[in-house]
């Protein structure tokens, strides 16, 4: 066929998917990974399995890499590092704004171009509607390689910066991270307590589908600078907060999240918000602790 082909540096799950979707769109894909056996499955599908980092670079002038982070990008690409010249290297390893500020340096270094990329989805999602990519570096490159990346994800562009993407992604994961760990803390003191994830589980959903409303009206009083206490006020989401942590200690269960939780708003506490909202925390949460 006359579609185009790309390389993929990187099969772990996140690789592995986005290799499916693009020979599910009839791309030719070129693949290379650290431990080879990883591109069995893909090779039987048709992917071309390079001989080494460079052969992987030279094949096609857009290049993926899916790794855990941007040292996995140097231990890989390093040796071959002269292969970069003329190619685009889509970036979708997560990792700082800085490393990949400092990662676009070094593939420019070497005559490449570099764009950012943070996957918001799963391996599940990559080909499927609804999923989408922040992306960041030169607008031109990035709206002429836009078709393939789409067979990915949808894209969301951020900006020339190099770090946006990476940014906007670690805000969001960051975000992923607690949310999925406050439902496991909830799920360990519901085990503790002889009750199930699944009898958890309707009372999560309900509680993150009303999230929404809360969102958006927490964004616009924090934007407008008002932590007014006649919704709510801190002193009582301390009273809350200690509640859930005793109950959490009561059980045996850790406590290193609900400690967490409650440390943060005593800081509020101290800094003499008791009678604000306890949205007021987000003023104290700009700068690092004293
Ligand atoms: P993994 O961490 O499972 O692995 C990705 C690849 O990195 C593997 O191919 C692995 O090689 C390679 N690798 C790691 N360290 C090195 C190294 N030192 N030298 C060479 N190769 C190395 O990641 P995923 O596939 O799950 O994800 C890829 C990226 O996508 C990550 O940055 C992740 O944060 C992000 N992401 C993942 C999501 C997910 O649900 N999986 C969701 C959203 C984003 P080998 O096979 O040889 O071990």
């Amino acid at each position: 066929s006359s579609k185009q082909s790309v390389t993929v540096i990187g099969l772990g799950p996140m690789g592995q998917a986005m290799v499916h979707a693009l020979l599910g769109k009839g791309y030719s894909v070129t693949v290379w990974n650290r431990t080879p056996s990883r591109a069995d499955a893909l090779v039987a599908r048709g992917a071309v399995l390079a001989k080494s980092a460079e052969d992987a670079l030279t094949a096609n002038e857009l290049v993926i890499v899916s790794l855990t982070d941007y040292d996995a990008m140097y231990a890989l690409l390093e040796p071959a590092s002269h292969a970069l010249a003329g190619r685009v290297l889509v970036n979708l390893s997560s990792d700082t704004p800085e490393k990949a500020r400092a990662g676009a340096r070094w593939v420019s270094e070497h005559g490449g171009i570099h764009l950012t990329g943070g996957v918001n989805s799963s391996p599940s999602g990559i080909g499927q509607p609804g999923s989408s990519t922040f992306y960041s570096g030169p607008h031109e490159v990035f709206e002429a390689h836009r078709p393939v990346l789409e067979v990915l994800t949808g894209t969301d562009y951020r900006g020339e910066d190099p770090g946006l993407a990476a940014l906007m992604y670690q805000i969001v994961v960051g975000m992923f991270w607690t949310s999925v760990l406050g439902y496991w803390q909830a799920i360990a003191l519901a085990d503790a307590n002889g009750l199930t994830a699944s009898e958890v589980l309707p009372h999560a959903t309900k509680l993150l589908t009303g999230m929404p409303g809360f969102l958006s009206f927490s964004a616009e009083r924090i934007d407008a600078g008002e932590h007014g206490g006649d919704v709510e006020r801190l002193a009582m989401g301390l009273a809350s907060v200690e509640h859930v942590l005793h109950t959490n200690a009561d059980a045996g269960v850790d406590t290193t999240l609900p400690t967490a939780v409650a440390a943060l708003f005593r800081r509020g506490i101290a800094a003499g918000h008791g009678t604000d909202s306890a949205s007021s925390l987000v003023k104290l949460m700009k700068t690092a602790k004293a």
